[in-house]
């Protein structure tokens, strides 16, 4: 099941949370797993709750938490340097971080890589700082079929497997696909002119 269904619901006391914020499991709103175009609503939000002058919200919706950051903002968000990152900038961060682990991979790898990627991967999937993400990704590895564990043997298998694993959320936030073919081109030789 997707980590949406398991997101946390807002107090019903409380005014509707703006699209695309998602809670943390403290119930509270979690940054690195919001957009900034999102959390700014927030923080206008509750600037205007906080402000005797101001009418509350006029929003009639009573969804709590949230779809994901990309389909709701179809803009790139920007962030003001120096600010902490929000679900995208993590993201991408994070994206380039593990194909670049990928790209300097072993062709072959022995037993002692292999262990320790698959070591590494078992401990980010758990620990990965926006936990919708983690939740979905640890979801998507242990597939009951066994088809999405890591393909730790060398570099292309790796490459390929993390290619499908950043496919899959592409999908989940309706964005386009990459085109696997090409993981190399983009992550370790660069681009054929
Ligand atoms: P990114 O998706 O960050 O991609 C960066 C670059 O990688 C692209 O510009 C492209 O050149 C290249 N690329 C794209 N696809 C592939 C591929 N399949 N293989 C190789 N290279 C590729 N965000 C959410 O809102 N909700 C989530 O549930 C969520 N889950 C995530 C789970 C993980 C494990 C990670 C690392 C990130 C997750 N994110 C999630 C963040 C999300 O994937 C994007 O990083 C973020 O939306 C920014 O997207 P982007 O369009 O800038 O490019």
């Amino acid at each position: 099941a997707s980590a949406s269904s398991s997101r946390k619901e807002s107090d019903d006391s409380k005014a509707p949370l703006p699209k695309g914020v998602v809670l943390d499991k403290d119930g509270k709103p979690c940054r690195t797993c919001t957009s900034v175009a999102a959390w700014k609503n927030l923080t206008r939000q509750a600037k205007s709750d906080s402000s005797p002058s101001t009418s509350t919200s006029t929003s009639t919706s009573t969804t709590p938490t949230v779809p994901l950051a990309a389909p709701t903002n179809p803009s790139p968000s920007t962030i003001p340097p120096e600010c902490p990152p929000d679900v995208e900038q993590l993201g991408r961060s994070t994206w380039t971080l593990l194909h670049s682990m990928a790209a300097t991979y072993p062709e072959t790898a022995n037993t002692e890589h292999q262990d320790n990627m698959s070591g590494f991967l078992k401990f980010f999937s758990k620990l990965y700082p926006c936990w919708v993400c983690a939740d979905d990704f640890q979801t998507w590895m242990a597939h009951p079929s066994g088809r999405n564990q890591p393909k730790l043997g060398g570099r292309k298998d790796f490459g390929w497997w993390l290619c499908e694993a950043h496919n899959e959320v592409n999908r989940k936030l309706g964005k386009k696909e990459f085109d696997c073919r090409f993981w190399e081109e983009r992550w370790r030789t660069g681009w054929k002119d």
